[in-house]
Order: C-alpha cells, then structure tokens, then sequence
C-alpha cells in the first residue's frame, strides 16, 4: 500500500505514520527525520538543508527530491511506503507523481489532518517547552503554519481532483485518530 499524509505541524502525522506502518507492514518515511538525520550527522545534503529547516522554510525542490527519491524507490519494493512530510507543494505533487509514472505504480490514498491553527499552536507550545526539536520555538512555529497555510490548499484540491482525498479531524486523541485513519485505509487495502 502506498499512502500520503498531509497535516500541519502539530497534525500529528509522525504518530500516526509509526501506526499506519505498523498495521499495513508498509515503510513509514518521514521528510522531515530524514533532513534532521542528515543535519545531525552533517553530511553535504544536511548542510544545505540546514538553514531551511531552522528556520521552518521549506527545503527547495530538487534538493528534497533528490534525497527522497531512493527512501521511496526503496520503501516501494519492499511493499510500499506512508510518507510524511511529502509531497508539500503542487509542484512536489507533480514531481511525485512523475516518479510513481516511472515506477509504473500509484498512490492509493492521501489523508489530510484537519487541525484548527489555535489548536495547532497549543500542541506546539507544549512540545516546544517539553525540550523538543530545535525549530519549535514561537517564531518559528508560527511560520511553518504559515508556510503550510500557504501551500495545502492547491496541494489538496490536486489530490480531492485526483478521487483520492480522505479527510481526517486531527482534534480527537491520538488513538481515536488512529480508528479513523484505519477505517479509512482498511476500506482502501481491500477494495471491493
Ligand atoms: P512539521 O510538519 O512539524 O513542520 P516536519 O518534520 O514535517 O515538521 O518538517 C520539518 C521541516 O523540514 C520543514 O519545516 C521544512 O523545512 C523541511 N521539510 C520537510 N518536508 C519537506 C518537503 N516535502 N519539502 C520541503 N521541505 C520540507
């Protein structure tokens, strides 16, 4: 099964994406871990990626392709992936798209997170004095809602256009997400 997730920071995507994982025994990649890994070890990609992500800017396009592309070629062989963080943009879309074309396979389900911005920020916060990740400070939290306020409405009218939109409400706990997520994708995994 190949799915795609689109939340805002503080959906919680990563968390359902372990669980996702989990049940359909699928590869879960995150865009976000990979670039922080690549931070964190310094390689020449964590570098140039660098910048960008402390300062909650999204990554350009070719450099995010570049180091997704084999996660996901790889993940695909292996029995499909859940991806979180990616596609972000219509034009990631459309780059997504062309190598699943390639790879002669498609998507079988996007799931957008619905959260409230206030919410949003709440769980941030928390997260943020919890001693969390380097980028989630006030300034820079508010501006990765931002930049995904900016850029999911195209991307999600391109993917409900597509017939493989489901929408789910990020508020309940975590587990209860969970229900809907695999009420969702069990329909999807065995389609009459
Ligand atoms: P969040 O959704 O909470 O902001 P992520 O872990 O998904 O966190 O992403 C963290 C950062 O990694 C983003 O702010 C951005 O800089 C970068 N990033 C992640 N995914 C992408 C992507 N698909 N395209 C460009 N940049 C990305």
């Amino acid at each position: 099964m190949r799915v795609l997730l689109i939340a805002p920071p503080g959906g919680g995507k990563g968390t359902q994406a372990t669980r996702i994982a989990g049940r359909y025994g699928i590869t879960h990649i995150s865009s976000g871990d990979l670039f922080r890994r690549h931070v964190a070890e310094r390689t020449s990609e964590g570098e140039a990626v660098a910048g960008y992500v402390a300062r909650g800017d999204l990554v350009p396009d070719d450099l995010a392709l570049r180091m997704l592309r084999d996660p996901i070629v790889v993940a695909n062989e292996a029995g499909g992936f859940v991806l979180d963080g990616f596609p972000r943009t219509v034009s990631q879309a459309e780059a997504a798209y062309e190598i699943a074309r390639q790879l002669g396979v498609t998507v079988h389900a996007v799931l957008s997170f619905e959260l409230p911005r206030d919410v949003a920020l709440e769980r941030l916060r928390g997260r943020g004095t919890d001693g969390g990740r380097a980028d989630d400070t006030e300034e820079v939290i508010r501006h990765r809602l931002d930049v995904y306020a900016r850029n999911t409405t195209a991307l999600i009218d391109f993917y409900r256009t597509r017939g493989i939109l489901h929408t789910i409400d990020a508020r309940p706990p975590v587990h209860e997400v969970t229900s809907a997520v695999f009420t969702v994708l069990d329909e999807v995994d065995h389609p009459d």
